[in-house]
């Protein structure tokens, strides 16, 4: 296995309730490490072009609305194999699907506000991480 990188992000209904030190602990517990952070407000236009991908499904509006409706957290995280750990800490997108331990389990209020983003291929992760940080931002 190679050591990979990801992009994570703790999203508005997870920061609203306070929970980003929470979700941090199950990342760290899982072998993934914070190389990069940053709390922002994303503005309408970079949601909808983070999310481009999902611009003809019914819920990509109100995704972006929710998205930018309070504060996230964005992360690179390092580790082996880190975007398939990732994934798996995070559990399934709908919560009612996710298993037990997960953090969408534990925390997530339903599908669209599920607690967490996290990149779904290797490829994504390179590019999601550019679309958060510049270069000198990550210290792995
Ligand atoms: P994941 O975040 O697990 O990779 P997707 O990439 O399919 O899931 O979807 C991106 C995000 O869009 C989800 O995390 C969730 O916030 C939202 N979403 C996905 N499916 C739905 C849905 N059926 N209704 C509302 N929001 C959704
Ligand atoms: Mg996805």
């Amino acid at each position: 296995m190679a050591v990979e990188r990801t992009l994570s992000i703790i999203k508005p209904d997870a920061t609203r309730r306070n929970l980003t030190g929470k979700i941090i602990a199950k990342l760290e517990d899982a072998g993934l490490k914070v190389i990069a952070q940053k709390r922002i407000r994303l503005t309408r236009e970079k949601a909808e072009a983070f999310y481009e991908v999902h611009a003809e499904r019914p819920f990509y509006s109100d995704l972006c609305d929710f998205m930018t409706s309070g504060p996230v957290v964005v992360q690179a995280l390092e580790g082996e194999n880190a975007v398939a750990k990732n994934r798996e800490v995070m559990g399934a997108t709908n919560p009612e699907d996710a298993a037990v331990g997960t953090i969408r389990k534990e925390f997530a209020e339903n599908v669209e506000a599920n607690s967490v983003h996290g990149s779904d291929s290797p490829e994504n992760a390179a590019i999601e991480i550019a679309f958060f940080f510049d270069d000198d931002e990550i210290v792995g």
